[in-house]
């Protein structure tokens, strides 16, 4: 009854979702702060006041949506705020963002350079599809987001994975030698997680140089606008760059299921034919409304962002002082670990107190819990957890 490809599926494990209590989720590296007050208003428009337009299909290109993550990129330089996510500075909440905090780009995104998609989870997937064979190693880094290796399942696509570094960052020379070797690609996560640690952007220009020009090397950013450095400007001179971006965390909007891959037309064209072979629509009419009025309020989520890098150094130092290890974070998470407690208890016994952090089983991580970073007064209460752990 069962298709014989079934075997290479090895589903996903998302941080657990438990129904038996209220828990504090601090497992999933969402947002803690709702999105900005002009998405919820535009999609309480879109339910009432459009009403009859749910009758009929959405734009399958979303190209509105397109457009307006283009003049969000071209507004901000492609990233929401870098200095000020690494500075230890509270924010002042409601300051206007000038344009002169931003960098600029050196060329102007357009809409073409733009795949839209229903999270870059299924963005990830289509390029995949799109970009690997299953003839060539894929090269991803040993400890890296945990759905490539479903991916590459799920494709048939081996998998070189290559090691990190005893610190814990990416050994990039390693990772350019293997795709050298076979005339692979590349696929990591910049800042990556687990880690929260993340390179510069001449980092990943050296990555590009020493790569092969022929193989796409993708670049999921995810957590960029946290205190990363975006490779959006590379671009430029890079025509097989892939970056890969989501709504789901600075932008406050897991559950509107909203991510885009910024790249060459041409690139863009070859995701958008995966696409049409396989869900003509994936974004429906009332999240590519609220996606457009998520893109037309950045100060609102430079705020956020701020807010949420001020909170993880704020933790970082408490975790220091507490003698646990941790590593420092360019993201909305922490990636940490206490000398004679297991992980996995750590985890559990945090649980007991009401608050979900995230423990990966997989070897070489199991002593870390990784902590995502929420609220001044969700994590005043698991400092108070932490305290009393022994
Ligand atoms: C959260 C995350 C994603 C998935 O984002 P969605 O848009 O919610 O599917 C992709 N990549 C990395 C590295 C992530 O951490």
């Amino acid at each position: 009854m069962i298709a014989d490809r079934m075997k290479n599926l090895h589903p996903y494990e998302p941080g657990e979702q438990p129904k038996d209590r209220e828990y504090i989720k601090l497992n999933a590296n969402e947002n803690p702060y709702s999105p900005s007050p002009k998405v919820t208003k535009e999609i309480i428009k879109s339910s009432k006041k459009y009403s009859q337009r749910l009758s009929l299909y959405p734009d399958p290109d979303s190209r509105e949506l397109k457009r307006a993550i283009a003049d969000m990129l071209n507004k901000t330089g492609g990233v929401l705020c870098r200095a000020e996510c690494k500075g230890r500075k509270k924010s002042g909440s409601g300051a206007e963002v000038s344009p002169s905090q931003f960098d600029k780009l050196p060329f102007n995104v357009t809409e073409e350079m733009i795949y839209a998609g229903n999270g870059s989870d299924e963005v990830l997937s289509f390029i995949f599809y799109a970009f690997f064979d299953g003839n060539k190693e894929l090269i991803v880094p040993e400890h890296s987001y945990s759905f490539y290796p479903v991916y590459a399942g799920f494709y048939q696509i081996p998998l070189n994975k290559v090691s990190l570094n005893t610190d814990w960052t990416l050994d990039k020379a390693k990772m350019v030698e293997a795709a050298k070797k076979n005339n692979s690609s590349i696929i990591f996560a910049n800042p990556n997680a687990p880690t929260s640690l993340g390179l510069t952007r001449e980092e990943i220009k050296e990555m590009l140089k020493n790569s092969p020009k022929d193989k796409v090397f993708v670049v999921d950013e995810a957590y960029v606008d946290f205190g990363g450095e975006s490779a959006i400007p590379l671009l430029a001179e890079f025509d097989n760059l892939v970056v890969v971006r989501t709504f789901s965390k600075s932008l406050c909007g897991a559950g509107l299921r909203l991510g885009y891959a910024v790249a060459s037309p041409n690139l863009i064209k070859q995701i958008t034919i995966v696409k049409n072979s396989l869900n003509h629509f994936p974004i429906d009419y009332v999240a590519q409304r609220a996606g457009i009025a998520a893109c037309s309020d950045v100060g609102y989520y430079v705020e956020c962002a701020k807010t949420v890098a001020f909170e993880r150094d704020e933790f970082i130092d408490f975790l220091k002082k507490q003698n646990w290890h941790v590593l420092e974070s360019q993201t909305n998470f922490v990636f940490c670990k206490k000398d004679g407690l297991k992980g996995e208890y750590c985890y559990e016994q945090i649980k007991k107190k009401g608050i979900l952090v995230r423990h990966f089983k997989t070897p070489g991580i199991e002593d870390y819990v990784r902590i995502t970073i929420g609220t001044n007064k969700q994590m005043k209460e698991l400092k108070k957890i932490i305290l009393e752990l022994k």
